[in-house]
C-alpha cells in the first residue's frame, strides 16, 4: 500500500446535517477531525461539498419554483457546510481555505485552481464550494472536475451510512448487494444512483479510480487515503 499524496474528498450534504436538514455539528466535528489528521500525516485534501441537506434544486423545482433559481439555492447551501468544516478543521489545528465558484469575498476566495495547488502544496485543506456556479449541475460533478483541475490522484466519495455502491438501494432493499469494484461502464449501465452519470464519465475519460465507502464508521477517511481497499472502486 503506497498510499496517495493527493487526494479529492467529496462529503455529500446528507452527511452535514446527519441525515437531517440543517447542520449536525457533532458529526461535522467528528468527520474534521479525521481530515486534519490525515492532512497534518502529509496528505494534501481538497473537498467538494454537497448541499443536499439545505436544498436540492429538483426537489424544489417539484414545489414550484424555477429550477435555474432552485439549482443557485441549492449552491448557496453548500457554502454554509463549507464555513462549518471550515471551522471545525482549523479547531483541529490545520489550516484551511475555501474557494467558492460564485464569488463571495467576505466568506472565501473565488475559485483559482492555481491557488488552490499552492494551498495544498502548503499544507492547506481546500474547501470547494459552490458546486460548479452553474445550474443544472451537480456537485458529484464538480469534485470530478476539481480533482482533475487541481491534479487529484482519486476522488473519495464519501457517503452517509452505506459501506459502498449496490445493485439498488440499500435503504429500501435489505437485499442489496455491494460490489467490491466496478467498471465506469458497468456502473453507467446499471444507472446507478449513487453518484450522477456526468460525474462517472468524466472520471471515465480522464482515467481517475473513485472510491465509495462509509463516511459514518469512524477512521474510514484515514484508511482510503493510505490505498487499503474500502468500500466500492469504480475504475477503468
Ligand atoms: N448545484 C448546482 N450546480 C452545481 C452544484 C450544485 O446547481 O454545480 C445545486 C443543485 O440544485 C443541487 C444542490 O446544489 O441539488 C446541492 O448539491 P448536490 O445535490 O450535488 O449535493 P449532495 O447531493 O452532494 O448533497
Amino acid at each position: 500500500m503506497t498510499g496517495y499524496k493527493r487526494v479529492l474528498l467529496k462529503l455529500s450534504g446528507e452527511v452535514f446535517g446527519g441525515g437531517q436538514v440543517g447542520l449536525d455539528l457533532d458529526v461535522i466535528n467528528a468527520i474534521a477531525a479525521e481530515i486534519a489528521e490525515v492532512a497534518r500525516s502529509g496528505v494534501q485534501v481538497a473537498i467538494v461539498v454537497g448541499g443536499g441537506n439545505f436544498f436540492r434544486g429538483a426537489e424544489l423545482q417539484q414545489r414550484g419554483m424555477e429550477r435555474a433559481r432552485a439549482d443557485y439555492m441549492g449552491m448557496l447551501g453548500t457554502v454554509m457546510n463549507c464555513l462549518a468544516l471550515q471551522d471545525f478543521i482549523e479547531k483541529h489545528g490545520v489550516e484551511t481555505r475555501v474557494q467558492t465558484a460564485i464569488t463571495m469575498g467576505q466568506v472565501a476566495e473565488p475559485y483559482i485552481p492555481r491557488r488552490a495547488i499552492r494551498h495544498l502544496e502548503k499544507g492547506r485543506v481546500v474547501i470547494f464550494g459552490a458546486g460548479a456556479g452553474m445550474p443544472f449541475f451537480s456537485t458529484d460533478t464538480v469534485a470530478a472536475q476539481r480533482a482533475l483541475e487541481t491534479r487529484c490522484e482519486v476522488i473519495l466519495m464519501g457517503k452517509q451510512g452505506v459501506d459502498g455502491v449496490y445493485d439498488s438501494d440499500p435503504h429500501q432493499n435489505p437485499a442489496a448487494v455491494m460490489f467490491d469494484a466496478l467498471t465506469y461502464d458497468e456502473f453507467l449501465a446499471r444507472g446507478l444512483k449513487v453518484a450522477d452519470a456526468t460525474s462517472v464519465s468524466l472520471a471515465r475519460d480522464n482515467d481517475l479510480d473513485m472510491v465509495f465507502f462509509n463516511l459514518s464508521t469512524a477512521g474510514t477517511i484515514g484508511r482510503a487515503v493510505t490505498g487499503e481497499k474500502i468500500g466500492t472502486t469504480v475504475s477503468r
